[in-house]
């Protein structure tokens, strides 16, 4: 087991620290991000803090195509690496008390507090700074409207306990920002335009051109300043406009100002207009701070009384699905059908902000029960819409179809390690599977009538062209592939990968089939023909004797053994391990085999399923974060209460705990999702397959009782179980049949059964 790192108290709705952890102050920043869809941040100071740090601010779906940077070039590598690029810092308010600039990793400081709240998303702090007589005690408040979108509000109070202080704000729109992670250390952005207005400021800034045909965008960030305000001075420089007050206080004198800012991007308004748009919605959005913050809660509130969950008997567990859930939608509540779900959100640079399969694989199941169907459809939407670019990515490496790409923007494959842009190919399938999930979940199948069997076409095309068929064994077979298990590379025949496949050209024909005459989609014979011949002669490798699939061809032939026999100083992997090592080695970064298993849970006998997680699981290192879910989830199946609690536990708490080292980086956006599977796929074992909703719930022995809600189909259905029961309610739709515990019943009201539990 990895050592844990909590940095704030366990509380049930809060994240909420009274240290300031200057030696992980990345970590607290990653942690204390507030996003509203549009634009988040990272948990910075609006103050000046000159210690160790990374500051961020990410605008949804503005993005800087980065030359690629490899060691040696290999044909078919994508020309760039796209990535939402670090942006303007709204935030800037650096505060000078009678001349001396407050700076937290300097000054002497008492009563820090930091707080976030996810009831609200609002994130406060304050702190007393002691400078010779003067004691002045901060406190500040922010939150980004999930109402008014392009809004952000900051409100700073500063209130004298002793002494006499000069207070000095500065408040700055500043765009001077790079990417730490930038392949040449450009700098990604030029200004166009700065100045004041009245009383607004504004700062327009584009990104800097590119040699890859890709827009470039430009944004306008506006700001204006209510409060006991005096003496207002403007400066100006390069990418930055700043607006500056003085207060002078005496002991039990208090001052405040409140910080707005509108932000516009060329994605919604062109360049020219933004200006004026940006101060017309400052003045629009007049309403008082209290107002807007009660606003905010109430759209919060909104969201949580449908998505929440509620755990009673565990406020770590508690805190930790409420925390992924509020992280989760503070990136995307699908409100804008261009974008999709980056892998670290708002919250870092790593991943680049861009789309993986982790969307289709683990986003999408949970946004179809929290959200309504319109939501998932855009994300399958969003894919249909870059089915072109997806075709151009196959036919770069020699192949028919559609391939799409690992990391993207436009549907154009960023990503630049060959083991992981050529070959980690099943994650063509997991488009396909969103497809069927969406269709099987709503029951709605007029997009896979049309759109859907056009994406579903092409990836089968990618398939039957991928596979070679192995004269010697009579069997189609896929080489040279990564599976999701990235610790091997350039494996045969990875079970997963060509049971997805196959899955994928069967799931293809039975529907063109079903749809033909109401499809404009065409199929050849010839195609057709050959598409059976592949799914009837697949090779999927299995082992008899120990009754497992098998990962890939020579998986078997490793130095097999568990996890449990590792050193703890030698984990993460990843981290300690030179690479070959790792890809000799059996560990295992996350669920391979057993995603196949928990994609197509219908279709696998219990024995089997017991035997491939008995068989598989002790040999992962789960240092994918998306690993524990699925784990979570197949153990809960098994009866296994033990290792699907600690797998929940992991996936629950993973950043707050920062279980793999690296949360400091970022938040784990997508697998945020696991903790939600883990509960309702897991310990309520709730299923759909065949258009049936089931459920066969367990509690943890630890928690008194567990609730959450779902949509299906047009319902709303409440689920609780505690130490003696479970009930289902009906709370919106019509009755319907369901199954629990095996038994069918009909929702009408409220059904309540007796809690099964495991002998
Ligand atoms: C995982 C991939 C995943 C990516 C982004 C990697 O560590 O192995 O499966 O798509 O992270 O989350």
């Amino acid at each position: 087991m990895n050592q844990i790192q909590r940095l704030f108290d366990i509380d049930p709705w809060k994240i909420r620290t009274t240290t300031l952890d200057k030696q992980n102050r990345r970590l607290q920043e990653s942690l204390t991000s507030i996003g509203n869809g549009y634009m988040g941040l990272r948990g910075n100071f609006e103050e000046t803090y000159s210690g160790d740090h990374h500051k961020g601010t990410y605008l949804a779906g503005i993005w800087y195509p980065d030359k690629t940077r490899v060691g040696w070039w290999k044909n078919g590598y994508p020309d760039y690496f796209g990535k939402v690029i670090n942006a303007i810092d709204f935030l800037q308010m650096k505060i000078f008390i009678n001349e001396v600039e407050v700076d937290l990793a300097k000054q002497e400081m008492v009563d820090f507090e930091l707080e976030l709240n996810m009831q609200n998303g609002v994130l406060s702090r304050s702190f007393t700074v002691v400078l010779g007589d003067a004691k002045v005690r901060f406190s500040f408040e922010r939150f980004l409207s999930i109402v008014k979108k392009e809004l952000a509000v900051i409100k700073l109070t500063a209130e004298c306990l002793s002494g006499d202080a000069t207070i000095k704000i500065i408040s700055s729109l500043d765009n001077n920002i790079q990417n730490e992670d930038s392949n040449y250390e450009e700098m990604f952005w030029i200004e166009k335009e700065r100045g004041h207005k009245e009383e607004i400021s504004f700062l327009t800034a584009q990104t800097v051109p590119n040699n890859f045909g890709i827009e470039q965008f430009s944004i306008t960030a506006a700001m204006k300043h209510l409060g006991t305000l005096e003496a207002q001075v403007q400066h100006d420089d390069q990418l930055i406009v700043s607006e500056q007050f003085e207060w002078t206080l005496t002991a039990g004198e208090a001052a405040e100002v409140e910080k707005r800012v509108v932000i516009l991007t060329s994605r919604d308004l062109p360049e020219a207009k933004q200006r004026e748009a940006a101060a017309e919605l400052l003045t629009t959005y007049d309403q008082t701070y209290d107002e807007l913050y009660k606003e905010q809660s109430a759209a919060w509130a909104k969201r949580w009384e449908l998505a929440d969950v509620l755990i009673e008997g565990d406020d770590e567990a508690q805190q930790g699905i409420r925390y992924n859930i509020f992280q989760l939608f503070s990136t995307y509540y699908g409100d804008d059908e261009r974008l999709n779900i980056g892998p670290k959100g708002f919250t870092g640079e790593k991943y680049g902000g861009a789309t993986y399969w982790d969307t289709e694989a683990y986003a999408v199941p949970m946004y179809l029960a929290l959200a309504k169907p319109e939501v998932s459809k855009n994300l399958l939407k969003y894919r249909h819409n870059q089915l072109p670019e997806a075709k151009i990515n196959a036919q770069k490496q020699g192949l028919k179809g559609a391939l799409y790409p690992m990391v993207t923007f436009t549907g154009i494959e960023c990503h630049n390690e060959w083991e992981i842009t050529f070959e980690e190919i099943h994650r063509n399938g997991a488009i396909a599977y969103a497809i069927y999930n969406y269709t099987n979940y709503t029951g709605d199948d007029n997009y896979l009538k049309q759109e859907g069997l056009e994406v579903l076409t092409e990836i089968a095309r990618f398939w039957a062209d991928r596979v070679h068929f192995s004269k010697r064994n009579q069997k189609y077979m896929i080489h040279g592939v990564t599976g999701p298990n990235e610790y091997e590379n350039n494996i045969n025949n990875n079970w997963y990968t060509n049971t997805i496949a196959r899955w994928v050209l069967k799931y293809t024909l039975e529907n063109y089939l079903r749809y033909q005459d109401s499809t404009s989609v065409i199929i050849t014979k010839e195609e057709q023909v050959k598409w059976q011949d592949i799914i009837e002669n697949m090779y999927l490798p299995e082992d008899k004797e120990l009754g497992v699939f098998v990962q890939h061809d020579t998986f078997l032939d490793k130095d097999l053994m568990p996890v449990s026999d590792l050193a703890p100083e030698d984990r993460p992997l990843n981290q300690k391990w030179s690479w070959d090592k790792i890809l000799r080695s059996c560990f295992i970064k996350q669920a391979d085999v057993l995603q196949g298993i928990y994609f197509f849970n219908d279709q696998f006998s219990i024995e089997e399923k017991k035997r491939n997680f008995e068989f598989y699981e002790p040999m992962t290192v789960h240092e994918s974060s998306l690993s524990p879910s699925v784990h979570a989830v197949l153990a809960a199946e098994l009866g296994k209460e033990e290792k699907s609690v600690e797998m929940y536990q992991r996936t629950a708490r993973l950043d707050l705990d920062n279980y793999n080292n690296d949360t400091q980086d970022g938040l784990h956006i997508t697998s945020m999702t696991g903790s939600w599977l883990a509960i309702v796929q897991g310990f309520a074992q709730m299923k759909t397959f065949n258009n049936k909703l089931s459920f066969a719930p367990f509690l943890p022995s630890k928690w008194q009782s567990y609730s959450f809600h779902i949509n299906y189909r047009g319902r709303l259905i409440a689920v609780a179980v505690n130490g003696d029961e479970v009930a289902l309610s009906l709370k919106e739709g019509t009755p319907f049949n369901v199954d629990i515990y095996n038994q069918t019943v009909e929702l009408v009201n409220e059904v309540t059964v007796p809690l099964i539990k495991e002998g």
